[in-house]
């Protein structure tokens, strides 16, 4: 069977996550997200973990040969053979030739980078009609998932409030450094003939079919 390498790439709010659950579930691959597979290898206490751990706590940014290397053990790891999932990285240039070196010496390459795109006026509606509950971290949307009474929490009664993460202005900046960061790299996949948009305005079931197709399409063309 053909291999599943691939990258996850969005503005946040266009449904990545939800998609990322149903992918590794579909196909049963495993989840790099940066963060993630940062925390266990700090966990697992390996050598690149004990680095990582050092740096984490000095509360500097892990560098990318870093997180490149902790990225590497685990594509030696039996559970990546047939794929995985990377989300949030790489994010720059630089780390996705770091990750094109990786897989072509250990002879894979990248099935393919997948866009969840979303316009930011989208995303900013999505983010900023969030309200969180104050005592339990209850989530609601003003639009899409309303609590009963404005600004009240169904389950535990208490105050619904916007937090400092979905206020406008805060979005709006997060997509700035998205776009700054990000389209120079969708450039390169594109380049490359590796990207594939989804339009993450759509449900996320009609999403994950379109993907789903178009990883059967990639599969057939890889097997001619
Ligand atoms: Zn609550």
């Amino acid at each position: 069977m053909s291999q599943r390498n691939l990258v996850l790439l969005g503005p946040p709010g266009a449904g990545k996550g939800t998609q990322a659950d149903r992918l590794i579930k579909d196909f049963d691959l495993p989840y790099y997200a940066t963060g993630n597979i940062l925390r266990e290898a700090i966990a697992s206490e390996s050598e690149l973990g004990k680095q990582a751990k050092e740096i984490v706590e000095r509360g500097d940014l892990v560098p990318d040969d870093l997180i490149s290397a902790v990225i590497e053990a685990r594509l030696d790891s039996d559970e990546a053979d047939d794929g995985f999932l990377l989300d949030g990285f790489p994010r720059t240039i630089g780390q996705a030739e770091m990750l094109e070196r990786a897989l072509d010496e250990r002879g894979r390459e990248l099935t393919a980078a997948l866009l969840i795109d979303a316009p930011d006026e989208e995303v900013v509606r999505r983010l900023s009609g969030r309200r969180t509950c104050v005592k339990n971290g209850h989530v609601y949307h003003v639009e899409f998932d309303p609590p009963k009474h404005e600004g009240v929490c169904d389950q535990d009664g208490s105050r619904l409030v916007q937090r400092d993460d979905d206020k406008p202005e805060t979005i709006r900046n997060r997509l700035e450094v998205y776009h700054d960061q990000t389209e120079p790299l969708i450039d390169w996949y594109e380049q490359r003939s590796l990207l594939r948009r989804f339009d993450g305005t759509r449900t996320p079931e009609e999403v994950n079919s379109h993907i789903r197709a178009t990883l059967a399409t990639l599969a057939l063309e890889d097997d001619v």
